[in-house]
Order: C-alpha cells, then sequence, then structure tokens
C-alpha cells in the first residue's frame, strides 16, 4: 500500500449527522466533485454506521473516478462532546450510543487515510473561514443560529479549541440573569433566547395578548405553530408584535457580540441559518445595539455579516477540517 500523500489534490469529507450522512470529494477551493447521501439510522450502532461511511467513500471515489492515492485525507464533522488529538467520540446527544467511539482510528484503517475529526460547529467555522464569508480574516467568530446557537472561533489564524475541545460554546454565555432555562442546565443563555425555538417561544408568549397579531395569522390561527421564519414574515409587514420580538432577539444577540468583540476583537463575526434568512431585518439591528455595547474603535474594526455558504455549509464543513489539518500539518 502507498503512502498517503498530504499534497494530494482531493479531499475527502464525512459530515455524520443525527439523521444524514455525506460524503464529499471536493478540490482544496471547495469545489465538490460527487457527493453521496445516506441515512444515518444510528441505531444500527457506530460500526454499522462507520461501515456505510466507508462504503459511501469507495462509491464516492469510483463516481468522481479517484482512488485513494487522488485524496490527502478525511475531514470528518460530527456532534461532540469529541477529542480531537484521539479522534475519538463520546456520546453526542444526536449519535445515541456512540460512547467513546474510536472514529478516527476505524476511518484510517478503512481507508488507509489520514483522518481527522471536528466537532460540526468547529468544522462549519473552519468551512465558512476557508470558503464563506470569512475567507482571507486572520480573526473570525462563526455563530449558527438553528435549533440551537453553536460557534467557533478563528484566532490568529488558526481554529482555537481550547483544551477539551469546547471553545466557541457562544451559545451559552448569560444574557439574562435568572432568564429562561437552557438545555445546557443553566438559564439565560443565549441560545435560551436567540435559538430558533426560542425565538418562537417569546413570540407565542407575547401573542396570548396580541390576538390580532399578523403572528397567529401567519400561524394559520394556531400561536402553536408561530416559527422564528414567521416571526420575520409578520415583521417584515410591519406587525408590531412581531418588530417587538425582533428587536428583543437584536438586543440579545448584540449584548452576547458584545462580550465577544470586548474579549477577542475579532475582525468579522459571521452568523448563519436564521440571520441569513433574516438578513437585514435582524442584521441592522444587531448592528446599531452592538455599537452600543463595544468601545468606538473596536466597533470600527469589526463587521457582523451573514454567513455565506447557505445550506453547503454542512458539505464544505468536513472538506474544510480536512484542508486545514493537512496545510498546518505541512507548514508545522
Ligand atoms: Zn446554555
Amino acid at each position: 500500500m502507498s503512502q498517503p500523500d498530504r499534497n494530494a489534490p482531493y479531499l475527502l469529507g464525512h459530515d455524520v449527522g443525527g439523521t444524514k450522512l455525506a460524503v464529499v470529494i471536493a478540490d482544496r477551493n471547495g469545489n465538490i466533485l460527487h457527493k453521496v447521501r445516506r441515512p444515518t439510522e444510528a441505531d444500527r450502532g457506530p460500526e454499522a454506521v462507520v461501515a456505510t461511511l466507508v462504503d459511501m467513500s469507495r462509491e464516492a471515489m469510483a463516481r468522481a473516478c479517484l482512488s485513494s492515492s487522488d485524496l490527502a485525507g478525511v475531514g470528518v464533522s460530527c456532534g461532540g462532546p469529541l477529542d480531537t488529538e484521539t479522534g475519538v467520540v463520546y456520546a453526542p446527544p444526536n449519535l445515541p450510543g456512540w460512547d467513546e467511539v474510536p472514529l478516527k482510528a476505524w476511518l484510517e484503517d478503512a481507508l488507509s487515510l489520514p483522518a481527522f475529526v471536528e466537532n460540526d460547529a468547529n468544522a462549519c467555522a473552519l468551512a465558512e473561514w476557508s470558503f464563506g464569508a470569512g475567507r482571507g480574516f486572520r480573526h473570525m467568530v462563526y455563530m449558527t443560529m438553528s435549533t440551537g446557537i453553536g460557534g467557533g472561533i478563528i484566532l490568529d489564524g488558526r481554529l482555537y479549541r481550547g483544551p477539551n475541545d469546547t471553545a466557541g460554546e457562544v451559545g451559552h454565555m448569560t444574557i439574562v440573569e435568572n432568564g429562561p432555562a437552557c438545555g445546557c442546565g443553566k438559564r439565560g443563555c443565549l441560545e435560551s433566547l436567540c435559538s430558533g425555538p426560542s425565538i418562537a417561544r417569546r413570540a407565542r408568549e407575547k401573542a396570548q395578548a396580541a390576538p390580532d397579531s399578523l403572528l397567529i395569522a401567519f400561524a394559520g390561527g394556531d400561536p402553536d405553530r408561530i416559527t422564528a421564519e414567521t416571526v420575520m414574515d409578520a415583521a417584515r409587514k410591519n406587525d408590531p408584535c412581531a418588530r417587538q420580538i425582533v428587536d428583543e432577539t437584536a438586543r440579545y444577540m448584540a449584548t452576547g457580540l458584545g462580550n465577544i468583540v470586548n474579549v477577542l476583537n475579532p475582525e468579522i463575526i459571521v452568523i448563519g441559518t436564521i440571520l441569513v434568512k433574516a438578513g437585514d431585518l435582524l442584521l441592522e439591528p444587531i448592528r446599531d445595539y452592538l455599537r452600543r455595547e463595544t468601545w468606538e474603535r473596536v466597533y470600527d474594526t469589526v463587521r457582523v455579516e451573514a454567513a455565506g455558504l447557505g445550506d453547503e455549509v454542512g458539505d464544505l464543513a468536513a472538506i474544510a477540517v480536512i484542508k486545514q489539518a493537512v496545510q498546518t500539518e505541512g507548514s508545522s
């Protein structure tokens, strides 16, 4: 068997989600050559899921007419907690039964390629930094606003992980003392206020007292069906209740971003998912409130932008992991 070549032109990426697996082959500029998707079926256990990933990798290589000698290695984006050095995954909430799975070792054995495992939030941060809105910056904070709020931090041109690979958990900054309960066990975290479900919950509470609000009309008359998207749609139609929720969301976000900016002095904060869909409706008030939270000189340095990769971020996250790993190895 030939030695893997870290200078090989193509990269293999594995996106391991709770419901879906994606295997992607791309070049170093993030152009995707081939993609294979299958359901995860995590209840089959980690060995079976890894066997599927290996099978999908072989299928993707065959379809792209490549052999493993054309690939520099495999990057894996997976729910944490996990250890990036050993590549062991420790019971991610979305992968029941994955307790201490040596994912890196299994993939390296099966594919004869170097494998690098990264938690999905950090992998998405690397993707936005390598191929998206953060390209070209040395100091970037990435944040996703979806079911939860996750993030990743690029400092001085590299991903900052901390000793436990948990750095970048921007969703669990306390924003409101004794605020709403958060899934992490604390109260008043940014995630408990500004994740998709949290925005919807605040909107439902407000809509109770405003039966004429478009929030209820847009949810088909059923307040339980109000989502973050309903809020943005109603705010665009100038519904006062929805505007208030958007304003509150921007204020909470700016409080969190202000803390980040004052501590880390990033050049850019890239925010995904809900913010991409909301656009200026949310981005502009966030920038306005952020001005009050930061020193002028620091505020003038930092840009707050919507993520650039859209739904492609998942596909490119694992590719960015391997791209970064082989470049870092090459330079050290
Ligand atoms: Zn929390």
